[in-house]
């Protein structure tokens, strides 16, 4: 049987890790060779590459870019079309998270949340648009967040990144909509259980001398009503759906995934 991706090329920053790696499994899954970013140790991530290609029967490469140097993102980018020929789907979703009252946030934790959270999807969107025009196929998914719609106190900079990436996909959704066949959308997820979000349970436990349940169940998922995690699958789910080739209408969205969170 002929899966929905095969033939197809897919990126994803942030892959060694979390929803990444999720969304990555499924897109090896519907067919499509593989680009994996991110960090950690160098042997778990090729136990990870090697498990997916024999998963999936698909090929895989890792890139180690980091996304804070436009030079390197560009080079990631150049890398996967002379891999595989092309590049049809990039997602980003490269991200991480620093809590701070905005007078007391460390100038160096914006900087970087800025540059990685959106500066790098501006970067790779630039570097691979070209192509998808060529080919007459693309589609651009970047994982933004509840937080891309709503704020919250002390994540100045993460609400910030996550609210003009949402913009960003309206701008790029915009400027492809007359293209073949491009699309360009952005999935907003509240709580999701992954190293990200551990940090915070840990960190804030430690704050306000709260268990990790308590921590939980009273301050993380307060504000989603559903009052459980989004589930990482949940997620891939709908970036494969964004990124069926038939699925060409919908573009410049941002589409909560979050329980709830935002119909308040
Ligand atoms: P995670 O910490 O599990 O994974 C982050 C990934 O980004 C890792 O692979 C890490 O190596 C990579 N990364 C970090 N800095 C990098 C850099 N400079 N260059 C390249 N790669 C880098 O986090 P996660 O929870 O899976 O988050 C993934 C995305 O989902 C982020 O954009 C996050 O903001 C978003 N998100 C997460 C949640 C949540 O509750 N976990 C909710 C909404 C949105």
């Amino acid at each position: 049987m002929v899966a929905v991706l095969d033939g197809r090329v897919a990126l994803v920053t942030g892959s060694t890790s979390g929803i990444g790696l999720g969304l990555a499994r499924r897109l090896a899954k519907a067919g499509a060779d593989l680009v994996i970013n991110g960090f950690g140790d160098a042997a778990e991530i090729e136990r990870t590459r090697r498990a997916i290609e024999e998963e999936c029967g698909v090929r895989v490469i890792h890139s180690d870019a980091d996304m804070r140097d436009p030079a390197a993102i560009a080079a990631m980018i150049a890398r996967a079309q002379e891999a595989f020929g092309r590049l049809d789907i990039l997602v980003n979703n490269a991200g991480v998270q620093h809590v701070a009252p905005v007078e007391e946030f460390p100038t160096d934790k914006w900087d970087q949340i800025l540059a990685i959270n959106l500066s790098s999807a501006f970067h790779t969107i630039r570097a691979a648009l070209p192509g998808m025009r060529r080919q007459g196929f693309g589609r651009i998914v970047n994982i933004a967040s509840a937080h891309g719609l709503v704020a919250s106190p002390f994540k100045a900079a993460y609400v910030a990144a996550k609210h003009g990436i949402v913009g960003l996909t309206k701008v790029v959704g915009l400027e492809t909509a007359e293209d073949e066949n491009i699309t360009c959308n952005a999935i907003c997820p509240g709580y999701v259980r992954t190293p990200l979000v551990e940090g915070q349970i840990a960190d804030q436990a430690k704050a306000h001398g709260m268990s990790e349940e308590q921590v939980i169940r009273e301050v993380i998922l307060a504000a989603q009503p559903t009052k459980r995690f989004v589930e990482i699958d949940e997620i891939a789910d709908l970036t494969l759906l964004l990124c069926r080739p038939e699925n060409r209408s919908i573009t410049g969205t941002a589409l909560p995934i979050d329980g709830g969170w935002t119909a308040r």
